[in-house]
């Protein structure tokens, strides 16, 4: 499977490191199953900010699992077991169920018009429910149907069944949002922004986190902004870290933020104290937070 992995037609010996990663893999699957009900499960959330105001607009929700014997593991790593063991269809569906009800609370406490990103992977797409599950995970949270913006990646949009082209469209006609996320990576193919309804494309944390150093990536950056603002797309620079790179966003106009500057993700209660004081500069407030005043923006 190595070799194969290596672009086939090769050979590769067998190594310690291979048997470690081995079981680690089977350990995560063994631990995996059951974690849903043994509440090993949590969302926390990323603060998306208004580039022009500094002000929050809503958030991304962001998976986290702590597993007694495996500790704390990156979703980079338990999504894609997740996803091949098709667990992540009820998953995917507490995300949404939790989340939602905390955008339902923000909604009527801090702000009506505060917005929820849910990432969705490819397998969620092939639960014909999905589109069921949405509207009913929406209806029952009691919040308007544009709170939610669905976050996918090429890769939904790759296996080009028509399945989930349908089902993006039907997402689409309730007024859900749905954005191109990790735009600039992969094939970053145009047929696919000029072909499916999206609203807002977020640019790679990549490209922003070589901003300063890379003329190339800051003339991209800003020719995905004008290509984005000609489509109509309203736009998110993901991996915002340092306040210079922020400037740059604003001289470009970018949309939206989201990044360490404003903050990592969070849990429910610490992004509520961020609701909650919104008049204060963020640095005061946010303990994660890695030091930016509203006023100094
Ligand atoms: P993503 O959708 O690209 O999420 C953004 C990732 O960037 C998050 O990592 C976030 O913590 C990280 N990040 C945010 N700001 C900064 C920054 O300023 N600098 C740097 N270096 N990183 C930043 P995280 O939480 O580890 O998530 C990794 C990926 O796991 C996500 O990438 C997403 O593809 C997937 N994922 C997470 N939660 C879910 C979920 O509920 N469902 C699905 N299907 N996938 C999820
Ligand atoms: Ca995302
Ligand atoms: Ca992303």
């Amino acid at each position: 499977y190595h070799a194969k992995d290596l672009g086939r037609n090769t050979y590769s010996f067998f190594t310690e490191d291979m048997n470690r990663e081995v079981s680690h893999r089977v350990a995560l699957e063994e631990q995996i199953h059951g974690a849903l009900t043994r509440e090993e499960f949590q969302v926390s959330f990323q603060p998306i900010i208004d580039v022009k105001t500094a002000k929050i607009i809503g958030a991304e929700a962001l998976l986290r699992w702590q597993n007694p014997a495996l500790g704390s593991v990156p979703p980079e790593e338990f999504i894609p077991i997740a996803e091949q063991t098709g667990l992540i269809i009820p998953i995917g569906q507490f995300v949404l169920t939790e989340s939602l009800s905390k955008a339902a609370k923000w909604q009527e406490r801090y702000d009506k018009s505060f917005r929820l990103a849910i990432n969705f992977s490819p397998r969620q797409f092939r639960d014909p429910k999905l589109v069921e599950i949405v509207k009913k995970a929406i209806d029952d949270a009691k919040v308007p149907r544009t709170t939610l913006e669905l976050e996918i990646t090429e890769g939904v949009l790759m296996s080009g069944h028509s399945y989930i082209d349908d089902a993006i469209s039907a997402l689409n006609q309730l007024e859900i949002s749905i954005a191109m996320d990790d735009f600039g990576t992969g094939y970053s193919s145009l047929s696919y922004l000029r072909n499916y309804p999206f609203d807002v494309l977020k640019i790679d944390r990549s490209f922003i986190h070589e901003l300063s150093t890379s003329a190339e990536d800051r003339e991209l950056i800003s020719a995905i902004v004008a290509m984005a603002h000609g489509l109509k797309l309203k736009v998110v620079a993901e991996g915002v870290e340092t306040r210079e790179q922020l400037h740059y966003l604003q001289s470009l106009e970018c949309d939206y933020a989201q990044g360490f500057l404003f903050g990592e993700a969070m849990s429910a209660d610490a992004m509520e104290a961020l609701l909650v004081n919104k008049k204060q500069p963020i640095a005061n407030i946010c303990p994660t937070n890695r030091g930016i005043a509203r006023e100094e923006i």
